[in-house]
C-alpha cells in the first residue's frame, strides 16, 4: 500500500486563514484571551457535515477572526500552516491569501507580506515552494477587486490572484478587467467555480475569462460540453473533495464527481480547501 502521508505531494487549493491546525488555534485562544477550547472539534470527526455554508462561517468568525485581530495572530497562523504543510510532505503549495481581512483586522499588509517571505525562505529551505494568491472576493465588487490587483500587483511575494465568494450574485465575467489587470503583469490569475452553482460559472470562467485554473470546478459533470471544453482547453481543477462533502455540496465521497472527471480526461489535482 502506497503511504501517502509521507508521499510527497503538491497543495493547490488552500484558504491560509481556514488552515492552521486546531491544536495550535486552542493554544492561541488559551494564550491571547484565556479561553480553553476542547481538545478536538466536532468538524474532526468523520461524519460531520455543516448545516449549510453560514454555519461554517459563523465557526470561522467565531474561533479564527479574534485570533487574527491578536498583533500576533497572522504571524502564528502563517508560521502553523507552514509547519502543517512540512509535517504533511507537501512540496508544492498555492495559498489564498484574504488581503480584505487583513485590512478589515487592522493587520499592516506590509507586516503580512514581511513575514509570508521569511516563512516562504524557510519552507524553500525544505523542499517546499509556496506560491501566495490575493483572494478577491466578487462580493466586495468590480470596483473593489481593480483597486486590489492595482495595488498589489507589483508586491513581489504575491504570485497572483483567486476570485471567490458567491458565484450566483456575481458572474466571473465582470471581473474580467481586475483580471487582465493581473496578467498584465505576467501575475497568474485563477477562479473559484462550479463549487455551490452549475456548469455555466465554470464555463464562462474559461471560455470568457479565459482562466487555466478552477477553483473546485465540481459542477462541471453536470455538463458533457464543460467537461469537453475543460479536457481540449487541459483546464486544471482544484478538486476539494473533503470539503465539498462537508459542505454538502456532494452528498458523499461515494458520489463525489471527481474519478469521472477524471476518467473523462480532466486534469484532476486533490486540495483540502480549509
Ligand atoms: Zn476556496
Amino acid at each position: 500500500m502506497i503511504d501517502f502521508s509521507t508521499m510527497p505531494k503538491a497543495e493547490l487549493h488552500l484558504h491560509l486563514e481556514g488552515a492552521p491546525r486546531w491544536a495550535t488555534l486552542r493554544m492561541a485562544h488559551q494564550r491571547h484571551y484565556g479561553v480553553e477550547l476542547p481538545e478536538t472539534p466536532p468538524w474532526y470527526t468523520p461524519d460531520f457535515r455543516f448545516a449549510h455554508f453560514g454555519e461554517f462561517q459563523a465557526l470561522f468568525q467565531h474561533y479564527i477572526h479574534p485570533w487574527l485581530r491578536t498583533p500576533s495572530g497572522y504571524a502564528e497562523v502563517i508560521r502553523d500552516v507552514v509547519d502543517s504543510l512540512l509535517e504533511q510532505h507537501i512540496r508544492y503549495a498555492e495559498i489564498n491569501f484574504a488581503a480584505s481581512l487583513a485590512e478589515q483586522h487592522g493587520a499592516s499588509l506590509n507586516h503580512v507580506w514581511e513575514i509570508l517571505e521569511a516563512e516562504i525562505d524557510r519552507a524553500q529551505a525544505q523542499n517546499c515552494v509556496i506560491r501566495i494568491f490575493v483572494g478577491l472576493m466578487r462580493p466586495q465588487g468590480v470596483e473593489a477587486a481593480i483597486t486590489w490587483v492595482k495595488q498589489l500587483r507589483s508586491v513581489e511575494v504575491v504570485s497572483g490572484f483567486d476570485l471567490q465568494g458567491d458565484e450566483v450574485g456575481w458572474s466571473a465575467a465582470q471581473f474580467k478587467p481586475a483580471l487582465d489587470l493581473a496578467r498584465e503583469v505576467n501575475k497568474r490569475v485563477k477562479v473559484h467555480a462550479g463549487e455551490m452553482t452549475g456548469s455555466e460559472s465554470i464555463r464562462i470562467a474559461v471560455e470568457d475569462v479565459d482562466v487555466d485554473q478552477i477553483g473546485h470546478g465540481t459542477s462541471a459533470i453536470q455538463s458533457s460540453e464543460v467537461v469537453t471544453l475543460l479536457r481540449d482547453r487541459k483546464v486544471t481543477l482544484e478538486v476539494c473533495p473533503t470539503s465539498n462533502e462537508r459542505l454538502r455540496n456532494v452528498p458523499s465521497y461515494q458520489e463525489h464527481p471527481i474519478l469521472d472527471l477524471d476518467a473523462a480526461g480532466v486534469t484532476i489535482t486533490l486540495n483540502s480547501d480549509d
